[in-house]
């Protein structure tokens, strides 16, 4: 046998001990490109991602396999090949280098001190219609802190940049005034949780005082607070002690104050004594800015017309604009698929009806256990072992993610855990996602899988 039939072997073996899913995405394109004479198999795959999974997940099955073709074979090695004599894409696009033609770029981390992650900023914050009324407030805010609007409400529909532009601000704040001004942000379900813990454990004092010692507390997602009675009760107090002293408050909500059901009047007030502004559905102009600087952020390019086909269909939400230009970036830079116009308009219509489509649990546990392989009582089970421990939390993270499921709930569902580990779960994915290239693929294909069922 010469190393292409082995090979082809030794893949019809594999296919038939894992998911067909999994095998056209990890072993497309692989084949054996050289034999050492001590033995050692050289295996060259579609990309690194295919490489790293490939080796970890897969490399027992496929050492056992050869060697029932080839005796001989005593080590494999496992490498990537570029392949572009098979990159049929558009000349008009450039590829992003690969990274290890990067230059080390730092992690960026959310700060401790003041919860602010570094991505949000206002110079890729895209000004238009919709949202000058809330920038141009922000904007006084930042030159007049705790002067002008205070508090500062933002209200607005998911999606449309609302934690973007009070973490831009504080990230501003805090660059223009140094440590002059001490900024903290933090999501209204994180205070509530705060604020529980401080009662569970007798330590409200500090938790009071790690929210009444700063200049500008900025919080997201005030909806939450409703009815959760001595958590709104703390808020009040906090909000009449910064308030007094000309600390600056800003707030976010999915609506205004008036139409939060459950919100204390004297709160409601509070907001409404301030300045409330809305931001609604970017027009098209400025969907298009905003596909063309997220690319630009990435580093990368896709042709006009692709661009001008999402910025047409995808209307009412930013992040579902900015998951498709992922998605077709993930397909050509990974999957080396050209973006043409069918192929995009397809992706679109996929995301846009997701949104509508009812998800179960049931269909994200059972996905994700396809994925990773593993018995679903393995994944929902109690097991520590390590390689449960990922799928676990990825879970989580995509209950959370795709059926904005509770923490108690996810806790449940995940074999009656606390809800705690159901937030550390989810937070550690949701940081991770945005800096390990690896894990955000991972989430990418899962999702397909969801979808696709
Ligand atoms: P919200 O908090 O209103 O649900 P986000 O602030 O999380 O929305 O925005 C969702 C995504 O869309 C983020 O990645 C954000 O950077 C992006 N985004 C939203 N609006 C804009 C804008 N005007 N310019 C650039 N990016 C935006
Ligand atoms: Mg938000």
């Amino acid at each position: 046998m010469d190393l292409n039939e082995i090979w082809q072997s030794t893949l019809n073996e594999i296919e038939l001990q894992i998911s067909r899913p999994n095998f056209l995405t990890w072993f497309r394109n692989s084949r054996i490109i050289e034999k050492t004479d001590e033995g050692k198999i050289v295996i060259s795959l579609s990309n690194t991602f295919a490489k790293e999974w490939v080796e970890n997940k897969y490399h027992k099955l496929i050492f056992d396999s050869l060697k029932n073709f080839d005796e001989s074979i005593k080590k494999i090695e496992y490498c990537v090949v570029s392949n572009d004599e098979k990159n049929i894409f558009n000349k008009e696009i450039k590829k992003t280098p690969s990274p290890k033609h990067q230059p080390d770029i730092p992690e960026l981390k959310v700060d401790p001190e003041t919860n602010l992650h570094p991505r949000y900023n206002l110079k890729s914050f895209v000004v238009g219609s919709s949202n000058e009324l809330a920038y141009g407030a922000m904007s006084a805010v930042i030159k007049n802190v705790g002067k002008k609007y205070n508090p500062l409400f933002i209200y607005g529909g998911t999606g449309l940049g609302k934690t973007h532009l009070i973490q831009a601000a504080g990230n501003e704040i805090k660059n223009v005034y140094k440590n002059k001004i001490k900024v903290k942000y933090v999501t209204s379900e994180k205070f509530v949780n705060d604020v529980v813990w401080a009662i569970r454990n007798k330590r409200m004092e500090d938790t009071k005082a790690k929210y009444r010692d700063v200049d500008v507390l900025i919080i997201d997602d005030i909806h939450f607070i409703g009815g959760k009675e001595r958590s709104e009760e703390e808020f009040f107090h906090t909000f009449n002690a910064l308030y007094e002293r000309n600390k600056q408050i800003i707030i976010s909500s999915d609506r205004p104050p008036a139409a939060i059901p459950v919100l204390e009047e004297r709160l409601r007030s509070r907001f409404e004594g301030g300045m409330i502004v809305d931001i609604s559905y970017p027009d098209y102009e400025m969907r298009l800015a905003i596909i063309k600087n997220k690319l630009q952020e990435k580093n990368s390019q896709l042709p006009d017309n692709v661009c001008e086909l999402i910025a047409n269909k995808v209307q009412r939400n930013v992040r579902e604009i900015e998951g498709i230009i992922n998605k077709v970036l993930f397909y050509y830079e990974v999957k080396n698929i050209e973006p043409t116009i069918a192929m995009v308009e397809e992706i679109i219509n996929n995301i846009l009806q997701q949104s509508s489509k009812n998800i179960t649990s049931a269909q994200i546990i059972k996905a994700v256990s396809d994925f990773f392989e593993l018995t679903q009582p393995d994944l929902i089970g109690h097991s520590r072992k390590k390689e449960f421990i990922e799928p676990r939390q990825i879970t989580s993270f995509l209950l959370r993610d795709l059926l904005r499921m509770s923490y108690p709930d996810i806790g449940e569902k995940l074999g009656k855990r606390d809800h705690t580990t159901a937030i550390y779960s989810c937070n550690k994915i949701a940081k991770e996602i945005n800096k390990n290239q690896t894990l955000n693929r991972k989430i990418i294909l899962i999702k397909e899988i969801i979808y696709k069922n």
